[in-house]
């Protein structure tokens, strides 16, 4: 099971430091640009519907202004024409009508204007055309206007017959004693050329959808942009709710057909009517989607832009610990050369870089030792017995022709008993350089062990191997050795592939023609007797 375990573990697959980078700042970047267009798209937002709020509320109460004004000029205007009726007693019919008419005509208030008398008889009216002097008053806002002999303002009412909304104003007439005199009054026809419908109509709806419509104190519609809506009762709808109760302001809220709006409402003092000017939020919304999608187009390009450098920038910083990394996992597996001293601008990789080469070279180095301690001998620096092995079975293995020379010095242990095993190792030392000296350089020489050796002489016949191993003799026993006494060396030889194709084999015979030179009289060199049924 922990095989198993194991196996799975080195199959996970792990991601690349370059990839793992460019993710991460490709990432940043892109939450960076969300981020902003969020931020972008709420403040937008939130300053849109403030502004069209606070548009709303100007302009609703601007109308409320103008409204309130339109009316006190009304009812200061009924006021003075009631003055100047106080002498009414001496005034004539043609006198009143055509005072009327004046009153009517010189400004565009009244729509009609009447005089009713303290005993509901309509003394005259303006226009004269389907007058009903001579009758009794008979609407209920005409007998409230008598009843109070007070300045009065009606809720708008349907007018008998065509149905169009009034509203009736009046101001009462007292003749010069105080007595009341009845009342003078002024009609308005919301649905007819009047100056408050001049002004209506020149409030129209804006590009971005706003409207506006006005409502009584009691939540009945008196104009509307969709006429078939004047005089529907609106009282459920939120604002117009807050403007019963007397209250004015801005906020966006849902109309009774379902629709989100930004709504202004505002009062108007003189006849308790409100103002409520209204932007669809869809509007808005639309506005703010516009908004958004040009900043995307603006930003798209220098954000591309810094994607591209940050990606660059992150592959460049990534780019030593990658190439550090390819280095550190071929360790082991294949020959790693030292890497180039190159300078890093990031901190971190150009010491990391310094650490691993110096690493690495310090790792050859070592090597480099080992394998050599492993190879040589210690004494003499020649080859050592193992190495030799390997190389005569790669010689057998590539059908070299070579022979063998096995020497071993004569009465070795006299020497060390004479003159200690010190001078003894340097007469090793000394022989040993006479071998190496004498064969040639693609030779192999190697200390076999104690005072014994072996000369590989590659492509040569076994005459010419013996040539080789008399020199090597007859220098040793000439030289200026360092005991000051005559040493010999006894030497047996083999040949590959005459004598045999095996490396022991050629060792055991070289090793018996040895024995055979010390058996008879040591100082020679004796070549090893073939075997029957071997042609050389
Ligand atoms: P022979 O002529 O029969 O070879 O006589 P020999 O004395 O050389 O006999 P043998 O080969 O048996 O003795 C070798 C001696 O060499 C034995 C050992 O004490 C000595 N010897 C082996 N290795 C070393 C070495 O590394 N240094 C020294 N100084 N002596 C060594
Ligand atoms: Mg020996
Ligand atoms: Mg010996």
């Amino acid at each position: 099971m922990p095989m198993l375990h194991e196996i799975k573990v080195n199959q996970r697959k792990n991601i690349s430091l370059a990839t793992l980078l460019t993710g991460l700042v490709s990432l940043s970047v892109l939450l960076n640009l969300i981020i902003l267009l969020i931020a972008s798209y709420q403040s937008s937002k939130k300053s849109l519907i403030d502004t069209t709020l606070a548009l709303n509320l100007t302009n609703a109460s601007k109308m409320s202004q103008t409204i309130d004004s339109l009316f006190k000029s009304m009812r200061s205007s009924l006021q003075y024409s009631a003055n100047t009726f106080s002498n009414i007693s001496f005034m004539n019919a043609d006198a009143i009508y055509s005072k009327l008419e004046l009153i009517r005509n010189s400004s565009n208030y009244f729509n009609s204007m009447v005089w009713v008398d303290e005993t509901g008889l309509i003394r005259d009216m303006s226009p004269g055309t389907h007058s009903s002097a001579g009758r009794y008053i008979t609407s209920e806002a005409a007998k409230t206007a008598l009843a109070l002999q007070k300045p009065y303002l009606s809720k708008p009412y349907a007018a008998s017959g065509s149905g169009n909304l009034i509203v009736f104003m009046s101001e009462p007439i007292y003749d010069m004693d105080g007595t009341y005199r009845g009342y003078i009054g002024g009609t308005i026809y919301l649905e007819e050329s009047n100056v408050l419908n001049m002004i209506f109509e020149s409030n129209p709806t804006d590009e971005i959808g706003s409207y506006f419509y006005i409502v009584e104190a009691d939540g009945r519609l008196l104009f509307h942009r969709d006429t078939n809506r004047i005089g529907e009762d609106i009282s459920a709808n939120h604002v117009v709710r807050k403007l019963i109760r007397g209250q004015s302001g801005h906020e966006e809220m849902v109309n009774l057909q379902g629709e989100a709006q930004l709504a202004g409402y505002v009062l108007v003092p003189e006849n308790g009517w409100g103002v409520v000017v209204v932007s669809p939020v869809g509007v808005v919304y639309d506005q703010l989607n516009n908004h958004i999608t040009s900043v995307l187009l603006n930003m798209i390009i220098p954000f591309s832009i810094l994607l591209l450098v940050v990606i660059w920038l992150a592959r460049k910083l990534a780019k030593p610990f990658v190439a550090l990394a390819d280095l550190v996992s071929k360790i082991g597996k294949e020959k790693v050369e030292v890497p180039e001293m190159k300078h890093h601008w990031n901190r971190e990789a150009d010491l990391l870089s310094k650490s691993i080469r110096y690493a690495l070279s310090d790792i050859k180095k070592q090597t480099d030792q080992l394998t050599h301690d492993a190879t040589t001998d210690p004494l003499t620096g020649l080859t050592n017995r193992r190495t030799l092995e390997a190389i005569m079975h790669r010689w057998i293995e590539e059908s070299i022709s070579f022979s063998i020379i096995i020497m071993d010095i004569d009465r070795f242990k006299t020497i060390n008993d004479t003159y200690g095993h010190q001078a003894g190792d340097k007469v090793i030392q000394h022989f040993a350089k006479i071998i190496t000296s004498t064969v040639r350089p693609g030779d192999v020489c190697c200390r076999f062990g104690g005072e014994e050796f072996i000369a590989l002489i590659s492509h040569v016949a076994i005459d010419e191997a013996f040539f080789v191993a008399e020199r090597i003799r007859n220098r040793l026993e000439k030289s200026v050795n360092p005991i000051g006494r005559i040493i010999t060396v006894s030497q047996g030889i083999s040949h590959y592939s005459s004598h045999s194709v095996s490396a022991e084999e050629l060792v055991h015979m070289a090793d018996q023609a040895l024995y055979k030179a010390k058996q008879s009289g040591r100082n020679r060199t004796i070549i090893a007797e073939k075997k029957a049924g071997i042609i050389s």
